[in-house]
């Protein structure tokens, strides 16, 4: 994709994004790593379009973030599945894409299937969110976000709320989207996952990125921040 942050600034009660420049043009799959704090969440929402910066603009794919277009053309996956709780998996894909994207009730049953069948949850559909494990209503979310045919997938944390084996199954089922031909920009913790998964990666101090470049970085952190994070998350 192409990714272009000009003088991007935000300020909460403090300022929390520190003037970033980025402008990469040929990666696919991009990963923000950080400790707690350190804007990440931000970043993406920014990213995304979800949230107006302070100062600065963002061009993704030559679109401003905050155009119709691009808006149109992306998912996001949250840290917890946020499902309506009191429709069944299938239909809280079928009527997004029934409210939002004007699908009749029988394609729109046809795709939400299909998403699900996709993320393994095939025998599960008729469930609600409260009666699936947390790995299969996080899976439903990103069966949810790919439902619409987004070109980019925004994953914040998508395995925050998850134990390690759920983590494992949600992070493999993405890892099995890779042939879908879409693009990527998560936030993760998981750093097995970020060496399989991105072609690039930012890691961010206080606001900063403070380090980037492909997943090799991570082997030699050259920055005190890097090497004391990669200390711990090894
Ligand atoms: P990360 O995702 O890396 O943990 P965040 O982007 O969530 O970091 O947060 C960066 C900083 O901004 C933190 O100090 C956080 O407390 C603050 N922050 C995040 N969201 C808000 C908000 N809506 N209002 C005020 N402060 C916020
Ligand atoms: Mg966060």
């Amino acid at each position: 994709m192409k990714l272009e942050i000009k003088n991007l600034s935000h300020t909460y009660d403090v300022e929390v994004i520190k003037n970033i420049n980025l402008n990469l043009t040929k990666y696919k799959s991009i990963a923000i790593i950080g400790v707690s704090g350190s804007g990440k969440s931000t970043l993406i929402r920014m990213m995304s379009g979800l949230e107006k910066p302070s100062i600065g603009e963002i061009h993704v794919n030559g679109m401003n973030v905050f155009d119709e277009e691009y808006r149109k053309s992306i998912g996001f996956v949250f840290q917890s599945h946020n499902l309506f709780p009191h429709l069944t998996l299938k239909r809280n894909i079928s009527l997004v894409l029934e409210k939002t994207r004007g699908f009749s009730k029988e394609d729109a049953d046809k795709t939400a299937l299909k998403y699900l069948e996709l993320l393994h949850l095939g025998d599960q559909v008729n469930k609600l969110p409260k009666n699936v494990s947390g790995g299969q209503a996080q899976r439903a979310s990103i069966a949810r976000a790919l439902s619409i045919n987004p070109n980019i997938i925004f994953l914040d944390e998508p395995t925050a709320s998850l134990d390690p084996i759920l983590t494992y199954e949600v992070l493999t089922a993405v890892e099995d989207l890779k042939g879908l031909g879409k693009e990527f920009i998560f936030v993760t913790h998981v750093m097995s996952f970020v060496r399989d998964f991105a072609d690039y990666v930012i890691f961010m101090d206080k606001g900063e990125i403070v380090e980037q470049g492909t997943p090799e970085i991570m082997d030699n952190p050259k920055h005190e921040s890097f090497i004391e994070f990669m200390k711990k998350v090894k």
